[in-house]
């Protein structure tokens, strides 16, 4: 991405090789976060792009979809919902399933986490396979949502996950790869 802000946020992401497997190259946001500009100008981003979207919900993806998630849906002045990893949510759920590289993952929303039609913006940290982000938007859509578009702070492009985003139907933006 060449966007005017993406170096200065791509400056406060620390790279941790071979983390937590060998050969992963893990984008680890906690200086992003940690930083007090660098935290502003991320999510003044995602607010400045949305703020006149006729957005009804904010969904976010466990965990770090969560810190961001939270907070701009708060700056929106709209409601936040959480898409977490399997068994954490105590009510009736609903569950996708969806392959790793070694074994498979499920996300899980809540059924009554949004009402059909409403405009949901969904969030979370990074795009890698992009198995997580085309569950979590399958999860909304099951229950009516309309996913006016997935977004994260980081694309890692060479993964082809952003393009398998896009070839669901799926708009994405990303601030940064
Ligand atoms: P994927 O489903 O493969 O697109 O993986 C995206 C999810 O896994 C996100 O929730 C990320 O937080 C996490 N993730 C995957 N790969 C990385 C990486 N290289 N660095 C940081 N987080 C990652």
């Amino acid at each position: 991405s060449d966007l005017p802000y993406s170096d200065y946020i791509r400056s406060r992401i620390r790279t941790v090789p071979d983390w937590p497997l060998p050969g992963v190259q893990f984008r680890d946001i906690t200086p992003l976060l940690q930083d007090k500009k660098t935290f502003r100008v991320l999510v003044d981003i995602f607010v400045h792009r949305y703020m006149d979207q006729q957005l009804d919900l904010v969904a976010g993806v466990d965990a770090r979809g969560f810190i961001l998630g939270a907070v701009i849906a708060y700056e929106l002045n709209l409601g936040f919902v959480p898409v977490r990893k399997k068994g954490k949510l105590p009510f009736t759920t609903i569950a996708e399933e969806y392959e790793l590289e070694y074994g498979s993952a499920t996300v899980e929303l809540h059924a009554d986490a949004c009402q059909p039609g409403q405009r949901v913006l969904l969030i979370d940290d990074l795009v890698a396979t992009g198995g997580t982000m085309i569950a979590a938007a399958k999860l909304l859509q099951r229950i009516g949502a309309e996913v006016v578009e997935a977004a994260a702070i980081v694309d890692l492009p060479e993964l082809g996950g952003s393009k398998l985003v896009r070839e669901q139907g799926i708009k994405l933006f990303t601030v940064c790869d």
